[in-house]
């Protein structure tokens, strides 16, 4: 059993969530499942990056205090969490000043004591809507922030700086020999090219008079940290540094950050320096996924393509937009497109026709011949299934391990397949005259069935207990979701008994 810590970055709070954070903790949460159905510990963790002018600017302009505003994006986040039947161990809010501040302090104080604090005059143009400095390289053809289409301001502080650096070649060593494995290869080899041009120090820290909501600086009253050391020590914070050493002890280091590609820097970065800079272990895993696209286009209010998860969950269900996010782009960390007609398809495909309709099939039929439940008294599983399920198990392991979901959930459509070609191939419903081969096709339809269900329910988790209802299993063993793939159904010695359950996916 491994302990493991999965984290999604922590979303910025100003405003409520899009798509691209339903994907996220989409990602996550399979995985944290999957992790906890092979048996081990996981801890999971979400949060809120709550500081900064962008959001105290929003809070002004709303007319509403800034606590206020923030306590209502997060119910927002935690909201949809919930409706995605995402429930996080911790959710870590920077304004918690309990349990979040003492650990960004502390982890300051650590890397001023290592000497990778400096003060320094900087002037530089600073987009407000990205809240960074940008180099003129950045800036667009009009001297504009390519994001924001706005002229940036020419800003002179005073701030502490950080010696980012100074590890360059340590990053460089960490990322290029996996110590810290960027998924995909494609976004490790963008991270290690950036390394390549060199790092520059970063600004850790901005003037409170300027940007009065943000944690203090330790020792230096003038100044409140700047989003590096506030944010990305949630990590630390949400798993314990300051109050619960013992957890902190045993989720430590991160197994996984989740993460998007446009915040991709920072992690493997900025932060990964940090840690290297306090001497604490690095993390194992950052997984940087796309965002989803509308009708191919980046979603926008001018644009009027939002697709607002709610929407979806709404009219489809929870699962549906799992299943979407899972299976409904291309390779690993690729852009998804989002198109109605598109996800309507991959619906009735997939949910309705693929494991719905073989879970109806199968439980109807047997329950047709097998009211009662049958026992399974010298049933031998046919060579050729037990082959292919076992063939499944190994590659919806084999790329879990390595965060591809696309792969992992094939191994489901292999044996949703499989079952559909025995059905077609043994006809069961026409050899009911003879009971001892009916009995033994149905033990084996069962037997998928059994492993399908087994095997969908980090990815679809209410379809999953639906689908469990059809075995009326009694057992907690039998009825847990451990994912064993020595483990047998029909050998288990237990009456199978199935019964008929509502279809699990409605035609739309
Ligand atoms: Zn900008």
């Amino acid at each position: 059993m491994q302990h493991r810590l999965i984290a999604t970055s922590i979303p910025y709070m100003n405003a409520g969530p899009h798509m691209g954070h339903a994907m996220e903790f989409i990602i996550a949460d399979i995985i944290a499942r999957y992790n906890r159905a092979s048996g081990n510990d996981v801890f999971f963790l979400t949060g809120a990056d709550e500081h900064g002018s962008k959001i105290y600017n929003k809070a002004k302009e709303l007319e509403k205090g800034t606590l206020q505003m923030l306590d209502e994006h997060v119910t927002l986040f935690k909201e949809l969490e919930a409706s995605l039947s995402i429930i996080p161990d911790d959710f870590i809010r920077t304004t918690d000043q309990v349990r979040h501040w003492p650990t960004a302090q502390a982890i300051w104080q650590k890397l001023a004591a290592k000497g990778d604090i400096y003060k320094k005059k900087y002037s530089g143009f600073y987009c407000e809507g990205c809240e960074v400095f940008m180099p003129e390289k950045d800036l667009d053809a009009e001297g504009n922030c390519p994001i924001h289409h706005k002229k940036p301001t020419l800003l002179e502080e005073e701030n502490h700086f950080f010696q980012l650096s100074k590890y360059e070649y340590q990053l460089k060593k960490i990322i290029s020999d996996d110590t810290v494995k960027i998924v995909p290869e494609f976004r490790k080899n963008e991270i290690l090219s950036f390394l390549n041009e060199g790092l520059n120090d970063v600004s850790f820290s901005r003037s409170a008079d300027k940007m009065p909501w943000g944690i203090p600086v330790p020792g230096d009253e003038t100044q409140v940290m700047y989003v590096w050391c506030d944010a990305l020590t949630n990590y630390l914070s949400g798993i314990g540094y300051s109050f619960d050493q013992e957890k902190f002890n045993t989720y430590y280091p991160t197994y996984l950050h989740v993460i998007g590609k446009d915040i991709s820097r920072f992690h493997a970065i900025i932060y990964m320096a940090m840690l290297l800079s306090v001497d604490m272990e690095t993390s194992k895993n950052i997984l940087v996924h796309g965002f989803v696209t509308s009708e191919g286009e980046k979603m926008s209010k001018s644009l009027g393509n939002v697709v607002v998860p709610e929407d979806v969950i709404n009219i489809y269900g929870a699962d549906a937009l799992r299943y979407f996010i899972t299976v409904g782009g291309g390779g690993v960390g690729e852009d998804i497109d989002y198109t109605q007609t598109g996800f309507h398809n991959l619906y009735n495909s997939g949910l309705v026709n693929g494991l719905g309709n073989i879970a109806n099939r199968t439980s109807t039929l047997f329950c047709k011949y097998y009211p009662e439940g049958t026992d399974t008294n010298s049933f031998v599983l046919d060579s050729e299934i037990e082959w292919v399920i076992s063939g499944a198990y190994k590659t919806y392991t084999t790329s879990l391990e390595v965060f591809d979901l696309r792969t992992g959930y094939t191994a489901i459509s292999t044996l949703i397949d499989l079952a559909n070609k025995y059905f077609d191939e043994e006809k069961p419903w026409t050899i009911k005259d003879d009971p001892e081969k009916l009995r033994n096709v149905l033990l084996n339809l069962v037997e998928i069935l059994y492993h399908i269900n087994i095997l969908v329910a980090p990815f679809l988790p209410q379809t999953a207990e639906k689908m469990r209802e059809i075995f009326s299993l009694t057992d907690s063993k039998l009825a847990s979701f451990f994912i064993d793939p020595s483990f047998w159904l029909t050998q288990a010695n237990t009456t199978i008994k199935l019964v008929t359950v509502p279809l699990l996916f409605e035609k739309k």
